[in-house]
C-alpha cells in the first residue's frame, strides 16, 4: 500500500470517528420511537381485550366509569 493509500485509509477512519455520534444519537432516537411504538400498541391491545371482556371504559384502578370525553380523545385510556 501507498503512502497515499495509508493517507485515505487514515482519513476514512477519522471521518468515522467524527460520525459516530451522530450515529449513536439516530440509533437512540430510533430506540425510544421503536419502544414508544410497542407501548401504544400493547396499551391499545389491552383496550381491545377490555372491550371483549367487558371492561372497556371501567378505570383499572378504582373501577369508576373513564369520561366519555377522554375515552374519545383517548379511546385506549384506563385509568379515569
Ligand atoms: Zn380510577
Amino acid at each position: 500500500m501507498s503512502q497515499l493509500d495509508d493517507h485515505r485509509v487514515a482519513e476514512a477512519d477519522l471521518a468515522s470517528v467524527r460520525d459516530r455520534p451522530q450515529v449513536v444519537h439516530d440509533d437512540s432516537v430510533a430506540l425510544r420511537q421503536k419502544r414508544f411504538e410497542y407501548e401504544m400498541l400493547q396499551m391499545i391491545e389491552e383496550a381491545l381485550d377490555r372491550l371483549n371482556t367487558g371492561n372497556f371504559g371501567a378505570c383499572q384502578a378504582c373501577g369508576r366509569t373513564i369520561a366519555l370525553l377522554r375515552l374519545q380523545a383517548i379511546p385506549w385510556a384506563g385509568i379515569a
